[in-house]
């Protein structure tokens, strides 16, 4: 398998069924992006367009997508920054760095979904139930 270094964006209503190799198909519709890993392992990539997941910049020609495309969970861990078209590579990710990219994934979505997180309360209350002073 060789690994990709560039990416073409197609801006689509539907992501067809069968993704292209090397191209990032762009719902506006449905705020995803989706492309066939480019590691070449043909695992479908889908990232959800929102202010917790990626951002997608139209720089015109190309396009960039941030953060990184983390694929901890996949068997390949590919790791890469789509940047103005070009797939540039990061080493490959390991079980604490999948774990904790996860973890923000979480707080993410959850700061975007409107819930509050309170830390220090949170860490509070984990000591209280901890020494029996407080009930779940
Ligand atoms: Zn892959």
């Amino acid at each position: 398998m060789t690994r990709r270094r560039t990416l073409a964006h197609r801006y689509v209503e539907f992501v067809p069924k069968e993704l292209d190799e090397g191209v990032l198909y762009v719902s506006k519709r449905f705020h995803t992006a989706s492309h066939s890993c480019c590691c070449g392992c043909g695992s479908r990539v889908v990232t959800p367009l929102n202010p917790a997941k990626w951002r997608l910049t139209d720089h015109g020609e190309t396009v960039s997508l941030s953060p990184s495309v983390g694929l901890g969970t996949f068997p390949c861990r590919s790791h890469y920054w789509i940047e103005h078209g070009a797939v540039e590579w990061c080493p490959e990710m390991t079980p604490a760095q999948t774990q904790r990219a996860q973890r923000c994934d979480e707080r993410a979505s959850r700061l975007h979904a409107g819930e509050r997180v309170e830390g220090r309360w949170r860490w509070w209350t984990r000591l209280l139930l901890w020494l029996g002073l407080a009930r779940k």
